[in-house]
């Protein structure tokens, strides 16, 4: 067996304890007594006490393992993962009505294998969460779809109240970073089309950084972005999985300086809202509080 990799030594600024207590504890029984994962506790997340204690959940949905295998992503992969479990939709819906959460966040694997690339079965999931929460916001991070839009449009059909896509990276680097089914200039597609095929709702994408992107391709990645008709952007740092000889190394550590500079040259470029740090992911509270309150507003309009 392969010897884990040497844990870097991290800086200061993230070094952090993972949460718990009694909420926390509950909620992890709440979705693992049903089978579901919780991105937050796959992850490790050192904000999740901060979001379910504020109504906020991130779920994976459709299964935990990939057909694709990017190279900063511990998420498992396989040719032909177990097909999507048809009672998911509804165990979903009543766990986060359990939870009492505000704000979902739904995240998915691809799966490439399946004839609509699991478009159905997101579609389904949303639509059961909203049947029976109809005040829960929901954010869906979907995957690209390999630029087939007609699966796109199936998905944003069962009303997602924000559609979040990642670019993960700046473009030279996404050879490298990400599976060979992804692209950088697809990504965009994946968000300019949502915003056509429905221009009221928001779009969300992230960027990660410390992979060896230099400041002009991050401030590129910007702009393409922003022109792709981008509501939202975070901004966080890459961390290797802990133990991991497989993934990408981190290339640097950003100073939360750096960071600050980039969530500036971002609104400068007129995001709706940024957020900009080394804890910052793709999922982040700061960011969803930012679009419940614009959709409470909206709706009050
Ligand atoms: S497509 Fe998403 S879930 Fe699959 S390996 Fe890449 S980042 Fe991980």
């Amino acid at each position: 067996m392969e010897p884990a990799a040497a844990r870097p030594t991290l800086p200061p600024w993230l070094k952090v304890k993972l949460p718990t207590g009694p909420r926390v504890a509950r909620l992890k029984d709440a979705s693992r007594s049903r089978g579901l994962a919780t991105v937050c506790e796959e992850a490790r997340c050192p904000n999740l006490a901060e979001c379910w204690g504020g109504g906020t959940a991130t779920f994976m949905i459709m299964g935990e393992v990939c057909t694709r295998g990017c190279r900063f992503c511990s998420v498992d992969t396989a040719l032909r993962p177990p097909l999507p479990d048809p009672e998911e939709p509804a165990k979903l819906a009543l766990t986060l009505k359990e939870m009492a959460v505000e704000y979902a966040v739904l995240t998915t694997v691809c799966r490439d294998d399946l004839p609509d690339q699991g478009a159905g079965h997101l579609a389904s999931c949303i639509r059961a969460v909203k049947d029976a929460n109809p005040a829960m916001r929901i954010e869906m991070l979907l995957q690209d779809f390999r630029g087939e839009r007609k699966l796109l449009e199936t998905v944003m059909d069962a009303r997602p109240d924000v559609v979040a896509h990642n670019v993960e990276c700046v473009e030279r680097l996404t050879a490298t970073v990400r599976d060979a089914k992804a692209g950088y200039r697809q990504s965009l597609e994946v968000l300019r089309h949502s915003k056509i095929y429905q221009p009221g709702t928001p779009t969300k994408t992230s960027l990660m950084l410390g992979l060896g992107e230099t400041e002009e391709e991050v401030l590129t990645a910007l702009d393409d972005i922003r022109e792709a008709g981008t509501d939202i952007i975070t901004m966080g740092q890459y961390l290797r999985p802990t133990g991991s000889r497989h993934h990408l190394p981190v290339h640097s550590f950003v100073h939360p300086d750096e960071f600050a500079r980039f969530g500036e040259l971002a609104r400068a470029r007129g995001f709706l809202f940024v957020a900009s740090g080394p804890f910052v992911r793709s999922s982040y509270r700061a960011a969803e509080l930012f679009l419940k309150g614009r959709l409470e507003a909206k709706d009050a309009a």
